[in-house]
């Protein structure tokens, strides 16, 4: 049977970076073994409905590369949207209320707390047509399940544990179990993988598969990510929705490769993967059990290894992005490039190179009574006059003129390069003199040292 795999978010107006783990690993195991891979929105919650939402969660999925080969609005075996199936539920419901594998429990005094089931069938279908119901599936409370993972092996459950589920809500929407079950099976889904939040829930999806004597697909429960103090990740303690991170200036190869790492360990060393390679190597039974930490730390280290290995003119619409995005004005495509370069090698996001640009562009107030304790004045004559003769600039001739400097003004190290620095860019502390300049333009460089003067 061809492998076909599904992600199957509820539409809550951002995307998890644990929806997008998961979203990730069906992807690549779909990819690798030439099968489908589809986007199936689960929005039955219908007081939860944010607008908007599936629109935006398909544009940050795209924006990820994670192309779907079927998804709302694409593919044969539509609706994606679960709340456009809602006639496809009834068929099963009503078949499941005719073979007693489900009651409908009606509301006494259109209470939704105070619930009467009926097990009569012809009674049953008698009053669904008129009176306020929910469906019950029927657990067989005296057998025990055993559910084969492929994660985590054999998994035993208890039915004695478990009441009775409704599958259809009185506002006539399935609950999540019903549907994602229907679904599944009519979508023709191989592999089932997904967190293990939703371990809890296989005995009342088997129990649904078992009721309508379908074929089991494969499950694959994905650990939880956990915050660095084991807790688990979640929007209270910080930033976990993709958009964030893309906005912060993290690059998506890096973040996709980062992802990746959360849980599945690949056979060798090696950390760096391109989509490409995550489709090749990638493998379900090298996902760990336990928990994945989400480690910062990491994810800027390796958003630091794609942005070296990226050129200046690849990284510079993203740039351009986030400076759009900011409102920061540019007007030197050139000079933006330069610090990019220069930034590239040395920062973790591509913020901090947006930081960079607004050091360079900037026109600062300068206060130089933060220089008093420095003879700036004659280093800034010196070095206006000197940067003008410079015909090739480069790191020797910056390095000449420091040399020049000790030399003619008696004055070396932080007597040279925080005063320089401070007119040039406005702080004390920052890049190189030769990077300084090279960014600036002399005429601009000369242009400040004259300021100051
Ligand atoms: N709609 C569920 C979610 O939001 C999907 C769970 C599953 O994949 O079965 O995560």
């Amino acid at each position: 049977m061809r492998v076909k795999t599904r992600f199957a978010p509820s539409p809550t107006g951002y995307l998890h970076v644990g929806g997008l783990r998961t979203a990730l690993y069906n992807y690549l195991f779909a990819k690798q073994n030439n099968g489908g891979f589809i986007l199936r929105i689960e929005d039955t919650d219908q007081s939860r409905l944010i607008s908007n939402a599936i629109p935006n969660l398909k544009h940050i999925l795209d924006r990820c590369n994670l192309v779907f080969d079927e998804y709302p609005g694409k593919g044969d075996y539509g609706p994606y949207i679960q709340s456009e199936r809602t006639n496809i539920y009834k068929k099963y419901y009503l078949k499941l209320i005719k073979e007693s594998k489900a009651y409908p429990c009606f509301f006494k005094k259109n209470n939704p707390e105070n619930l009467s089931p009926e097990f009569n069938i012809e009674k049953s279908l008698y009053r669904m047509q008129d009176e306020l119901f929910v469906v019950k599936l029927f657990i067989n409370n005296k057998e025990s399940l055993k559910i084969q993972d492929q994660i985590r092996g054999d998994i035993t459950f208890d039915l004695k544990l478990i009441d009775d589920p409704i599958i259809i809500k009185s506002d006539g929407f399935p609950t999540y179990h019903f549907a994602n079950v229907i679904d599944d099976y009519l979508m023709k889904i191989t592999h089932v993988i997904r967190g293990e939040e939703w371990i809890s829930s296989l005995p009342i999806h088997i129990t649904l598969y078992n009721a309508l004597e379908w074929d089991l697909p494969k499950f694959c429960h994905l650990p939880l990510l956990l915050n660095e103090d084991k807790s688990k990740l979640s929007k209270r303690q910080g930033d976990v929705a993709v958009e964030d991170f893309l906005s912060r200036g993290y690059l998506k190869e890096a973040l996709i490769n980062f992802i990746a790492l959360l849980g599945w360990h690949p056979s060798h060393d090696n950390e760096i993967y391109s989509m490409k390679k995550l489709i090749e190597e990638f493998s379900l039974n090298r996902i760990n059990k336990s928990g994945a930490i989400f480690d910062l730390k990491k994810l800027n280290w390796m958003n630091s290894i794609y942005l070296k290995n990226s050129s200046s003119k690849q990284l510079l619409p993203n740039i351009i992005h986030l400076l759009q995005n900011k409102k920061i004005g540019y007007n030197n495509k050139d000079q933006i490039l330069k610090i990019i370069n220069y930034g590239k090698n040395r920062i973790n996001t591509l913020n901090e190179i947006v930081d960079l640009i607004t050091m360079f562009t900037e026109e600062k107030k300068i206060d130089y009574n933060i220089l008093s304790d420095f003879n700036y004045k004659d280093l800034y004559i010196l070095w206006s006059t000197e940067l003008k003769k410079i015909k090739m600039l480069n790191e020797d001739s910056i390095k000449d003129l420091i040399n020049k400097t000790k030399e003619i003004l008696d004055i070396s190290g932080k007597n040279i390069f925080l005063p320089l620095r401070y007119a040039l860019i406005g702080q004390l502390h920052g890049p190189d003199l030769f990077s300084i300049i090279n960014i600036l333009g002399i005429n601009k460089s000369i242009e400040r040292l004259k300021n100051g003067i």
